[in-house]
């Protein structure tokens, strides 16, 4: 194919810590022009400071995309929920007030990056471009094949033309406009059988149950903050999986605790706030006899409730921190603080086989299923 070199400026706005970034060098392939290849999206980062995109305090969404870039007409945005409730709390619950939010957030950094919780969540949209250096061979995709994004949209150059809905309860916002897949990010293909919204909704907190799969051993006691959540539900049905597990649910509204108690995945439903870490453990070993946990999952959507978790881990349990309002700092020192010998793990988002393993285990269980399907990504 012929190639040609020219250039052109970037046209996404900056900000304040941003810098004049020289001009864009384009290539044409086939009659189209595109970036230079670039796979960890480096050349968008507008920053002034050497950084990846994640780090970054903006970057440039603009067009064209890169030779290995993939160029996404975006549907939905699954906001995580740390950030959305972040964002809604802030906005007092005003539509209208998240929307100025949301555009304002997106046209000033280049990507759904909330600078409070630090986070992001993902999307789903029609692949409008393969660019003719994306590794295809490695993650085959198609013009017009259906996709969720499995990297986070703290890293995802994103423009927005127009939000169309904002759906309150399910962290999704609805819009028009498009999102750039650099060439080491991941997807997954949304499958046939699951409609689109359960499939964004589910595939969101994925590396949740995945890392329950791995982590939980037979007759393990095993303690979900905030489990009757979207994560909560998938990691203690996963546990429940295991031969001989206990399970405990911590939650903390009546509603939460109605959800949860009617699914019979937690043997015990504690309700509680997790940020009252005494009285967690307090209630917790008032359920088991005084026994502490082998392994705590954290998937509550608000700060403050590392130690709730510390506490209530047996020494050498591990605890696993897939909150996105988790505090590191909190956590270690909270844990030396009270003399905790116990495992915190960082809640990587992603493992491998993730995205299947999640979307199995709506296939397995029609309840798991029907909750997602009304609670989560209902219209
Ligand atoms: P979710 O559906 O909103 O679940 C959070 C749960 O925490 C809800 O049941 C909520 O109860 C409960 N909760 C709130 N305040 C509480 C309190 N004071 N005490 C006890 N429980 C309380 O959230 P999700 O989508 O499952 O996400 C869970 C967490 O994972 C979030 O922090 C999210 O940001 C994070 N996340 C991480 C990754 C990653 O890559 N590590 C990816 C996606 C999401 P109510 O419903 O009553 O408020």
């Amino acid at each position: 194919m012929k190639t040609e070199t020219k250039t052109q400026k970037p046209t996404q706005p900056q900000t304040q810590k941003t810098t004049q970034k020289p001009p864009v060098t384009l290539v044409t392939v086939g009659g189209e022009n595109y970036r230079s290849a670039d796979p960890l999206g480096l050349s968008r980062v507008l920053d002034s400071r050497p950084c990846l995109p994640q780090q970054a305090d903006g970057i440039d969404a603009s067009l064209p995309i890169a030779e290995d870039e993939l160029l996404i007409r975006v549907e939905s945005l699954n906001i995580d929920s740390a950030s959305f409730h972040q964002i809604k709390e802030c906005c007092e619950s005003d539509l209208k007030k998240m929307e100025a939010h949301i555009l304002n957030l997106v046209s000033t950094r280049g990507k759904h990056h909330n600078p409070v919780t630090g986070s992001g969540g993902m999307l789903i949209g029609v692949v409008e471009r393969v660019g003719p250096k994306f590794p295809v061979n490695e993650k085959p995709i198609r013009v017009g094949d259906k996709i969720a994004t499995l990297v986070s949209l703290s890293l995802t150059p994103l423009h927005i033309d127009k939000i169309k809905a904002i759906t309150l309860g399910k962290d999704r916002v609805d819009i028009e406009g498009y999102a750039i897949l650099f060439a080491s990010g991941l997807f997954a293909k949304l499958p046939e059988d699951i409609p689109p919204t359960v499939a964004l909704a589910v595939l969101d907190v994925a590396g949740a149950p995945a890392q329950t799969r791995t982590l939980v051993k037979e007759n393990d006691l095993v303690v979900v903050i905030g489990g009757a959540g979207k994560s909560g539900l998938l990691c203690l049905y996963e546990a429940k999986r295991k031969k001989g597990v206990t399970t405990i649910a911590v939650d903390y509204s009546p509603q939460a605790i109605e959800r949860v108690k009617k699914t019979g995945w937690a043997d015990q439903v504690i309700q509680a706030d997790a940020r009252n870490a005494i009285e967690v453990l307090e209630k917790v070993k008032a359920v088991t006899g005084g026994r502490l946990a082998d392994v705590v999952i954290n998937v509550a959507n608000i700060p403050e409730t590392e130690m709730s978790c510390i506490l209530i881990t047996k020494p050498k349990g591990i605890v696993y921190f897939f909150s996105m309002a988790t505090s590191f700092t909190r956590a270690a020192l909270g844990a030396e603080g009270v003399g905790a010998d116990v495992d915190l793990r960082i809640g990587n988002g992603y493992t491998q086989g993730h995205a299947d393993l999640s979307l199995a285990l709506l296939r397995e269980s029609k309840e798991l299923y029907t909750l997602f399907k009304t609670q989560y990504a209902g219209d």
